[in-house]
């Protein structure tokens, strides 16, 4: 896909000028360059990072979203989605949350040279983030199944807030052996939204979820009896 494509696919929903693609084009190459060095991608022709990457990460977003939001986009990796999030929508607030420590040098240094101005890079866990009910909406892609996912993320969603769950196509699996989660958590499935990669043509399944109450103080739990017994 190339940049021009993704304009055009993506324009009803978001607005993407000559400097954000600029800023996107910066993005690739310092991608490119640091995936030398430490492995962030196993994408590293640009058209598919257009596509599976940038393109991929806009699918769940529009203006009406994410413009003024408070973010946080957990086990982040590269920076997917909430730095593609933050370029293309600068009136929002991105955090972005990852365990591993180089992932986050590269992260400082990809919002240091593209002069992003409404990015916190957080090195550390998300069970162990001490931002409780503090997001409107809380994203992640491709970091654990559903059931575990939801445990770590939610306690951050503010009441009323969203999280948003960018699954493949295990989705519909992974929800109906979320049945429990979504209880103990006060969740309510807004919506699941169901695309195509279009020249990839794998399946995307962006699950939206609205937190309709405070979470209950014993969630998140630690990590080990998340994974040994997860809800
Ligand atoms: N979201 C990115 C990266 C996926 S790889 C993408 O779609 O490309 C999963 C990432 O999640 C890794 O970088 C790993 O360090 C991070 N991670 C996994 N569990 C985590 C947790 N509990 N808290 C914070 N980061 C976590």
């Amino acid at each position: 896909m190339t940049y021009e494509e993704m304009v055009g696919l993506l324009a009803d929903r978001v607005t993407l000028n000559e400097k954000t693609i600029e800023r996107f084009k910066m993005y690739a190459a310092l991608l490119k360059e640091w995936n030398e060095k430490i492995n962030l991608t196993a994408i590293t022709e640009e058209p598919e990072i257009v596509e599976k990457h940038f393109y991929d990460c806009l699918i769940p977003t529009n203006h009406d979203l994410l413009d003024d939001k408070l973010i946080c986009d957990l086990g982040t990796g590269a920076g997917f989605p909430g730095m593609v999030w933050a370029i293309a929508y600068p009136k929002c607030v991105v955090t972005l949350v990852d365990a591993t420590g180089k992932k986050c040098t590269f992260l400082r240094e990809v919002a240091d040279k593209l002069s992003l101005t409404n990015v916190f890079v957080v090195n550390s866990r998300g069970e162990d983030l001490n931002s409780r009910e503090h997001f409107d909406i809380v994203t992640a892609r491709a970091v654990a199944p559903l059931n575990i996912l939801l445990e770590v993320c939610v306690p951050l969603v503010k009441e009323k807030g969203l999280m948003i769950a960018m699954k493949g196509a295990k989705a519909n699996e992974e929800l109906a052996a979320s049945k429990k989660a979504i209880e103990r958590l006060s969740l309510r499935v807004l919506k699941i939204e169901e695309s195509i990669l279009p020249n990839e043509e794998s399946k995307r399944y962006n699950i939206i979820f609205k937190k309709d109450k405070k979470t209950e103080k014993k969630y998140p739990r630690s990590w080990g009896e998340i994974q040994k017994k997860p809800l």
